[in-house]
């Protein structure tokens, strides 16, 4: 078929695009669709922010937000030269992506989980060998194990799950690795244990973790990858000159000055996490165990397309993903105690 736009590679007019979840701006919803923080950041980044907009915004960034690389450092345990720091986690994905994978390369990781990773190594013309989770999401790591590849990721807690995998099942598959092995820890804070320790005993570890949803910084996009010096020289030669905004460097420090906030925020999620469960429990759903501020409810053999639209209708959304091994679950966001009352009692949900 003759192209409309020649110009664009093949490979990227055949691509699916990757689909985030919706932003609306029609009305007003209860949004529990996209693992937002349903509280704001501490007041201190608020504060920073202010100051900063009154600074220099007419100059570049620092290159390598070296103060918040320092600061994120004493916080983490770890040195400056083994952290990066990214325009949110998916750009530190981006920069992974590109960094390791060329034409054929394999990278491996579980599914269902963040589809993200198949859209980033699609683009660099790579090769993804999705490994299924079983129905109970335990991690599938003898299928994950040495298969060629150049990279393995996994999503822990995973997404759209909310499962976690112990911290001893990722040392052992990155044992076995001769690849690199990313731990994307998006949703870390609200799980039991990270990963960041195997930082200091394995080589090939990289992990992610982001602003986005523990500390409440959706909009302001910053994320951090840690990893051995010479990974992250080799991903700082890959990404853009000037790759996290000034505004964001100073709210991502302040973030991490009240850490205390974001373990507060994170202790009402979770305490919310439970009631959440529970109620969808007594309203007939499977849940999983989630260590995430997200539940995946299912109805084994109901396609559940028809309740998100019904629950949008009532002002929720929520969000379904329209994959066969995904067509009977919704992923619902922990949101405040009042937004979880109204869904669990709202008409589409008792219907
Ligand atoms: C939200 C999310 C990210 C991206 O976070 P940003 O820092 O906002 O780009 C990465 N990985 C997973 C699994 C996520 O859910």
């Amino acid at each position: 078929m003759a192209s409309a736009l020649p110009f664009v590679r093949p490979d990227i007019q055949r691509l699916a695009a990757y689909v985030p979840g919706e932003q609306p701006h029609d009305r007003r919803y209860i949004k529990l669709n996209t693992n937002e923080n349903p509280y704001p950041p501490s007041p201190r980044v608020l504060d920073a922010l202010r100051s900063a907009i009154n600074a220099d915004l007419r100059l570049y960034p620092d290159p390598m937000a070296g103060a918040l690389r320092r600061k994120a450092a004493a916080v983490y345990g770890l040195a400056e030269e083994q952290i990066l720091a990214g325009n949110g986690s998916d750009d530190l994905l981006t920069i992974l992506v590109r960094t390791c994978v060329g034409p054929g390369d394999r990278v491996v990781y579980p599914r269902p989980t963040y589809s993200l990773y198949e859209t980033l190594v699609a683009i660099q013309g790579g090769t993804a060998v999705e490994v299924p989770f079983p129905n109970d999401f335990a991690l599938p790591v003898d299928g994950l194990g040495e298969r060629g590849q150049k990279v393995t990721i996994v999503c822990n807690p995973n997404a759209p799950s909310g499962t976690f995998t112990p911290l001893a099942v990722i040392d052992d598959l990155a044992r076995r690795l001769r690849g690199l092995l990313v731990v994307d820890e998006a949703y870390v804070d609200f799980a039991s244990e990270t990963a960041l320790a195997l930082v200091h005993r394995h080589r090939n570890v990289l992990v992610l973790r982001t602003f986005s949803k523990s500390f409440a910084l959706c909009g302001l996009r910053v994320g951090l990858a840690f990893g051995a010096p010479d990974v992250i020289a080799a991903l700082a030669k890959v990404k853009d000159s000037y790759n996290v905004n000034r505004l964001g460097i100073v709210a991502a420090e302040a973030a991490l000055d009240d850490y205390g906030w974001m373990q507060e925020s994170v202790a009402k999620v979770t305490g919310t996490r439970s009631v959440l469960i529970e109620g969808l429990r007594k309203l007939g759903f499977q849940c999983l165990p989630s260590q995430a501020n997200f539940v995946l409810a299912r109805q084994p053999g109901t396609d559940l397309k028809l309740l998100h639209a019904r629950l949008k209708d009532e002002g929720i959304l929520v969000r379904h993903f329209d994959t066969p091994e995904l067509r009977d679950a919704l992923r619902i966001t922990v949101g405040t105690p009042e937004e979880v009352a109204v869904l669990l009692g709202c008409n589409a949900m008792r219907a």
